[in-house]
């Protein structure tokens, strides 16, 4: 069974770790490989920022026009393999074929926008802003700079960060998920690739003690974060104590508005497909599904019979609509919520609980659940279920329901279903979520418009992704100039 190498300075090396954990297919258990992982790996962190701040004084001085040109070959190169990378992304995450080839999409993207760093960086002038003097304002790399990711889209999410990071001209080191580090192996092999200066971009394995060398080492300057939101808060803390810019985007409980007046078909299908993909383990999955006005019955029977046709398996096979979820764990987890929940008082319309895929009957298979009229004040309408479980409840206005949607602590996503322009200006307007959908189920923001959480979804100014990211790696530098007339002087 392999080690993981990370890849440091432009070289495949051995971890200074001996400890390691096991990277498990979540649909059969096999074990796919070992990760480095441990205290040890701060060695490897502090390694890697070496090689990191060497490149970074180079590259920085390259013109930002030819910086790019990585970028379009990194794009060609994510485009040829895509197939074999979404095939790794499959095995390692439990994700359905379509929703692997989705996320390379939107990785893919966002180096497309990064590409457009030579104007997106461009900064400002005022010419004469006093009599002979004129000032600007340039925009400049940070240094050096890392993000950490979660293991629910083991290649997009890294994408919201890097292309935006080495092409305004820093240094870039990403610490990946270690239930999903194969991913990241495989896209730096094309990395590798790359016309760069070594030790530009590097990988370092690891978890939490990996993240702890990030946070405490002098020389990064900017952390991007993403995963849940205990760790996001810490690292936001303790990130800025240790005088760094952080952006840390956290979990969320996202609500969805039904009223009366929606397109009860379109809407339900597109619901499920929202609290359903990725095995409902998506920032943006919806969790709540809030009807209003009496229309619960209607919905439910649709919800019911859109639901209860979704394929659960293995995600490669096809007609598979939803994979696994990623462990063990996480699946006792989830059945134990719905249990509380059922305790707490909701009936149960679908029990995806006790699932058994044949030919797979070791993976953690929760097949589709629906719960209905669970206790408002209850942990399963509080808590990031993250995994394929909706949960109905029906309220009889408008108002109730924004301000049931406005009463939780996440606010990542809420979405509002409707055939009326003047609730949905109402909704996008009044409900406290950074990502709002009319009509949509999964807002996710495309790679020109930041990733926008609020509350305890983000913690940070600046988000991911397009003009957002440009300016998170970046700093402003403003020059005031005075040249004095030396044309008027006789030579
Ligand atoms: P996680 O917080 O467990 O792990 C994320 C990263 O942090 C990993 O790289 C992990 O190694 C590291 N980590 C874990 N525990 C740590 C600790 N105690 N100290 C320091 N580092 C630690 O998250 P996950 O389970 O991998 O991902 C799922 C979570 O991510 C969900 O809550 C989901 O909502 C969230 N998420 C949020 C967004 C968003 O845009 N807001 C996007 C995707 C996922």
């Amino acid at each position: 069974m392999s080690i993981l190498k990370n890849y440091i300075n432009g070289n495949w090396q051995s971890s200074t770790s001996k400890e390691t954990i096991d990277v498990v297919n979540p649909a059969d258990q096999q074990v796919l490989a070992k990760v480095p992982y441990g205290p040890d790996m701060k060695n490897d962190v502090a390694e890697a920022v070496i090689a990191a701040q060497k490149a970074y004084r180079e590259w920085s001085k390259v013109p930002v026009m030819k910086r790019v040109q990585a970028l379009y070959h990194l794009k060609s190169l994510l485009e040829e393999n895509s197939e074999v990378l979404a095939e790794i992304i499959t095995n390692e995450s439990g994700k359905t074929k379509a929703e692997s080839f989705g996320e390379i999409q939107r990785a893919i993207e966002n180096v497309e926008v990064a590409c457009g760093t030579p104007m997106l960086m461009a900064g400002d002038v005022i010419e004469d802003i006093a009599t002979g003097i004129d000032e600007m304002m340039i925009r400049q790399p940070l240094g050096v700079a890392a993000c950490i990711t979660p293991f629910n889209f083991p290649s997009m999410i890294v994408f919201w960060f890097l292309p935006y990071a080495i092409a305004t001209g820093n240094a870039f080191i990403v610490k990946p998920s270690e239930k999903v580090p194969l991913t990241m192996m495989k896209i730096f092999e094309f990395i590798d690739q790359l016309d760069v200066p070594k030790g530009l971009v590097n990988l370092v394995h690891g978890g939490k003690d990996s993240v702890d060398a990030i946070l405490e080492h002098p020389q990064i300057k900017a952390i991007s974060f993403v995963g849940s939101t205990p760790v996001a808060r810490y690292i936001y803390s303790k990130g800025t104590a240790n005088g760094k810019r952080v952006q840390a985007q956290g979990g969320a409980k996202n609500p969805v508005v039904i009223l009366p007046d929606s397109d009860i078909e379109m809407s339900t299908k597109i619901i499920a497909d929202s609290v359903y993909g990725c095995a409902g383990q998506r920032c943006l999955a919806a969790s709540t599904i809030i009807t209003v006005d009496d229309q619960q019955r209607e919905v439910k029977d649709a919800l019911y019979e859109t639901v209860k046709s979704r394929t659960t398996g293995y995600g490669w096979e096809e007609g598979v609509n939803m994979g696994p979820v990623i462990t063990p764990e996480s699946k006792t987890r989830i059945e134990g919520l719905i249990q509380k929940g059922i305790d707490e008082g909701a009936q149960v319309l679908l029990d995806g609980r006790n699932a058994s895929i044949s030919g797979y009957e070791k993976g953690n298979f929760i097949t589709p659940t629906i719960l209905e009229n669970v206790a408002l004040d209850k942990e399963l309408i509080k808590t990031e279920i993250f995994g394929p479980v909706m949960s109905l409840i029906s309220m009889t206005t408008i108002d109730e329901a924004l301000s049931f949607v406005n009463s939780g602590n996440y606010g990542n996503m809420a979405c509002l279903f409707t055939g009326s322009g003047a609730n949905a200006r109402k909704f996008r307007n009044e409900a406290d979520a950074g990502n709002i959908g009319i009509n949509i189920g999964v807002a996710a923001p495309m790679a020109q418009f930041p990733f926008s959480g609020w509350k305890d979804s983000f913690f940070g100014d600046l988000h991911g992704q397009g003009k957002h990211a440009i300016e998170f790696f970046t700093q402003t530098k403003v020059i005031i100039e005075r040249w004095p007339n030396i044309w008027s002087r006789k030579f």
